[in-house]
């Protein structure tokens, strides 16, 4: 029989989309590995350090899965915005940091923040709009902004300010049509944390433009230098703010997809613009997290004990010590600061010192071809040559894969 033509077509804002994708640019720079190098690979591209053994988890929260999973009170669905007892108790968490108290109904469980940037962005689809993102920043914001049909402009972080926005810069570039802008503290890709007072100018900035501030919180309290984490909740009079958070990076139980949104809007700004059924339709169209871990949620964050975290910092600071002293005496890179924070530091290559080499992917190419040392190539986070640089692995194979990394760049300098 005679037909036409099928009809299906590829959407091709998911090509777009996916360009952003943080592991499709990684997947390529790993298939440059020589299969024949006997040593191992050290993975420095992304940050997930589960797999290192002084990077397990607390008992606590392995136990808390295992009890809520016998219990078999938690076979079945979940109802949407999540349990309620997980609701709570990531409302008193995250209250003990705030000068106000959140109830269980600013909060909704999410399958990890990853979800929670898709229901908040999607909620803000609106024709024209257009939204503020950090630059360098987190790849997916992209991505669904583009699923989303929102228009993306972005603002500079500045490495001279110790990674700070540019807040006159991004006041010029809103205007009526913008909705929102990302922060991102404790930093990813930069390991920067945000001061008191510049989350206060950033407050301030975002009321006299009248848009919503979404903080992704994802390395919450991972700090090691000598700023505390504020969160931007604590500004929630000034501004209203969509706190993103989750277990995946404190407790390095990425794999578990446990997150959520937190609305910090003590003076019920939310409640004129059907922003928060916007927020529930857009839950009640996408999957929950498993009910199980969800129900595990009040015993890990109320029983971890603080012996866990401190341990879990103390390798972080070593390596992100061990790391910048390292790479900021490489004379073809610039690394500035110290991180201070989360799990990565940027650093800047100086082409013009290496021979034989154009941009960031294939000085990322040929270090996993001669080293098995794998690095995230800038321009996935829109800085083009520049690499950004995980250092929260076993500390051990850091300093193997710095090691691997300074031969490399002494072998292809330029020679005078
Ligand atoms: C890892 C990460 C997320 C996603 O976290 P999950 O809870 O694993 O989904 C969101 N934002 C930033 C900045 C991250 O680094």
């Amino acid at each position: 029989m005679a037909m036409k033509e099928w009809k299906f077509r590829e959407n091709s804002k998911l090509k777009t989309a996916s360009a952003f994708s943080i592991k499709l640019v990684l997947d390529d720079v790993k298939t440059n590995v020589n299969p024949s190098d006997e040593r191992t690979i050290i993975p420095l591209g992304h940050g997930d350090p589960s797999s290192f053994p002084c990077f397990r988890t607390t008992q606590v929260a392995e136990d808390a899965v295992v009890d809520a999973l016998r219990s078999a009170n938690f076979n079945g669905y979940a109802p949407k915005g999540g349990v309620l007892q997980a609701r709570r108790s990531i409302a008193e968490y995250l209250s003990r940091n705030l000068p106000y108290k959140l109830s269980p109904d600013d909060v909704y469980v999410t399958l990890g923040a990853k979800q929670a940037i898709e229901v908040v962005l999607s909620s803000l689809r609106k024709p024209g709009a257009n939204i503020l993102l950090p630059k360098p920043g987190y790849p997916a914001y992209e991505a669904l902004a583009i699923l989303n049909q929102i228009e993306v402009r972005h603002f500079d972080l500045v490495q001279e300010n110790g990674w700070e926005v540019d807040l006159n810069g991004l006041e010029t570039m809103a205007d009526d049509k913008t909705v929102a802008m990302v922060i991102i503290n404790p930093g990813n890709p930069c390991g920067n944390i945000f001061s008191h007072h510049h989350l206060q100018k950033i407050a301030e900035t975002a009321r006299r433009l009248g848009i919503l501030v979404i903080s992704d919180e994802a390395y919450a309290h991972l700090t090691f230098g000598s700023k505390p984490f504020v969160p931007m909740g604590v500004f929630g009079s000034v501004v209203p703010v969509l706190t993103l958070g989750s277990l995946s990076k404190r407790w390095l139980i990425p794999g578990w997809r446990l997150g959520w949104i937190a609305r910090n809007d003590p003076d019920g700004v939310f409640n004129g613009y059907g922003f928060v059924e916007c927020i529930k339709r857009s839950l009640n169209t996408n999957s929950e997290a498993a009910t199980f871990i969800q129900a595990a949620v009040p015993q890990i964050l109320e029983k971890t004990s603080d012996d866990f975290f401190v341990k879990t910092i103390d390798i972080l600071r070593k390596d992100a010590e061990m790391c910048y002293e390292c790479l900021k005496d490489i004379s073809c890179f610039t690394c500035l600061q110290k991180p201070q924070g989360s799990l990565f530091l940027m650093v800047k290559l100086d082409l013009s010192k290496l021979e034989g080499i154009k941009d960031d992917m294939e000085f990322c190419s040929k270090l996993a071809k001669e080293e098995s040392v794998i690095l995230l190539p800038g321009f996935v986070l829109r800085m083009k040559n520049w690499v950004r640089v995980t250092f929260a692995i076993e500390p051990s194979a850091l300093e193997d894969g710095l090691e691997r990394i300074q031969a490399f760049c002494l072998r292809h300098a330029i020679k005078k």
